[in-house]
């Protein structure tokens, strides 16, 4: 019988008011039943926003090094779990141990980070215009925050958006991927034990139809922190927005790997497998064109085939594998579909494009990373997210060429150019226009300290990671305080130097 999961709404685990529930299953062997979980709707979260409404005041109240002690010791607690949450996230979505063990990571270095945040977030103080006056600022929490986020990075992107709220003194409504749940529960889990209160944190599972456009319609929920498809960011952009929410959408990638005739080829070959076949594609940074210099074409194709034929697929619990599952059947057939555009628009598939079958393959969702060539800049798999372990190969005759295809997607999360030219790296980083540049390395592996996030329709202009996200989710206060024991008009044509 598979474990029954709950909401956590108010302090206490609950079932959907309506008794309803979805099961979680492992990509790898669909058989396995993760958890039952509670399929809530807009009375769930009206409960949720409810309590973290309650509960606004005694959290704002606290000092905000006491509320960074709590992340530290949530911190704390995670290091002690690492290994356990790894091995659950990789039976809930399927990526190997050592990413689910760094996404792990990368949710407690985001635990310190906001810990040692607790004593700094400074304002600023400032003169005056006028004399016997002193301004400066401080930042008070907006009040409750909706934190929507994607099952790809299922600690890691939580973390990114709870602790920054959570430390400015904000209350929570959550709620994670349908995909994973689990996770999700491990994380609410952790932070009650760290000693987050009553109320403070609420989760609610269910779909995004319906859980999560309650959340972005509840009139109390003052910052909307969005992370998943351009599709759905739209979709949030508007109803939060209709209702002059704050929003933060952080969304897709398509994202290039620029490789020069002087290159090192086998440092650009590393790069490109880690980058398009690690997570299986699944990353929103992840590799997902390659722009390789006509020079270097033929040398380096034969290379990375023949090390791509080399990469283990299977269960991501085997610490052998290299390449875990798709993470469910809709998402294989949209891959398979996009393998079929290629085709159709005249792209070679050079390697791979089909589902995995047979034996331990039959039990998931399997698929054989894929490299086209010949694919031209203006294609459908040159331009769409595809998010999943296909690469587009173009042939690119210069630098010039190499940065206008690179720039001409409607993504601009991250990009990697590998070349031993200053000239080029130097112009490559200022002409890229992506969030992220990566020289003479892959297209993935942000660090929590940095901002990451993108340009055009990767997001609306936010940052995650650093001190980024605690703007989000703070209101700046200025603070003018006049010791003249007069009336000092600003703002009016007053020359006090006269
Ligand atoms: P998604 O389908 O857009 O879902 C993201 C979240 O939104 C899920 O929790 C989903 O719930 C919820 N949702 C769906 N419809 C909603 C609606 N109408 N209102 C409110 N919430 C709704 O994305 P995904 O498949 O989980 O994740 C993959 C995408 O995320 C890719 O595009 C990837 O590039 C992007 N991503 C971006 C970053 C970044 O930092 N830029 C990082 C990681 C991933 P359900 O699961 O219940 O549908």
């Amino acid at each position: 019988m598979a474990k029954k999961f709950h909401n956590f709404i108010n302090g206490k685990w609950v079932g959907a008011e309506s008794g309803e529930t979805f099961e979680n299953r492992n990509p790898a062997h669909w058989e396995e039943v993760i958890g039952i979980f509670p399929k809530s709707d807009r009375k769930d979260v009206e409960k949720a926003t409810e309590a973290a409404v309650q509960h606004r005041e005694e959290w704002a109240n606290l000092p905000v090094p006491e509320r960074g002690k709590i992340l530290g010791k949530v911190g704390d607690i995670m290091v002690q779990r690492k290994e356990e949450i790894a091995k659950l996230m990789t039976r809930e979505m399927g990526k190997i141990l050592k990413e689910t063990r760094g996404d792990t990571q990368e949710g407690i270095d985001t635990a310190y980070y906001a810990f040692g945040e607790a004593r700094r977030l400074f304002g600023v103080t400032s003169p005056c215009e006028l004399p016997n006056k002193t301004a400066y600022t401080i930042t008070r929490p907006v009040g409750t925050a909706g934190i929507i986020t994607p099952w790809n990075f299922p600690m890691a992107i939580p973390c990114w958006k709870i602790f920054p709220a959570l430390l400015m003194g904000n209350t929570i409504v959550f709620k994670s991927a349908s995909d994973t749940p689990a996770t999700t529960v491990k994380l609410v889990e952790i932070l009650t034990e760290g000693g987050v209160p009553r109320g403070v944190v609420n989760l609610v599972h269910g779909p995004g139809s319906t859980v999560g456009e309650a959340i972005l319609e509840q009139p109390e929920i003052g910052v909307i922190s969005f992370t998943g498809s351009a599709a759905v960011g739209r979709r949030v952009a508007e109803v939060a927005g209709k209702n002059l929410k704050r929003v933060s959408l952080e969304l897709g990638g398509k994202n290039p790997q620029i490789v020069m005739p002087d290159a090192n080829i086998e440092n650009a070959i590393e790069g490109l497998l880690w980058g398009a076949f690690g997570t299986t594609g699944q990353r929103c940074t992840a590799t997902s064109r390659l722009l390789l210099h006509k020079d270097i074409y033929n040398e380096f194709l034969d290379i990375f085939v023949k090390r791509t034929k080399e990469l283990k697929i299977g269960d991501g619990l085997v610490e052998s594998t290299d390449v875990g599952p798709v993470i469910n059947e809709p998402q294989l057939k949209k891959i398979l579909n996009y393998v079929d555009v290629g085709r159709q628009e005249g792209a070679k598939l050079f390697f791979g494009g089909k589902k995995i079958t047979g034996g331990k393959y039959d039990k998931g969702f399997f698929m054989e990373p894929t490299i086209f060539t010949e694919v031209e800049s203006g294609m459908r798999i040159e331009q769409e997210e595809i998010f999943g372990p296909v690469l587009s190969v173009i042939k690119i005759s210069s630098f010039e060429e190499g940065i206008q295809i690179a720039n001409d997607v409607d993504y601009g999360l991250s990009s990697s150019i590998y070349t031993s030219n200053i000239e080029w790296a130097m112009k490559a980083i200022d002409k890229l226009e992506a969030g992220l540049v990566y020289v003479n390395a892959p297209t993935i592996g942000a660090e929590c300290h940095l901002p990451f996030g993108g340009y055009k329709n990767t997001g609306n202009g936010h940052r995650e990671g650093g001190k980024w996200p605690y703007e989000v989710f703070g209101e700046i206060k200025t603070v003018y305080i006049d010791y003249s024991e007069k009336l000092q008009k600003a703002q009016i044509d007053t020359n006090i130097t006269k």
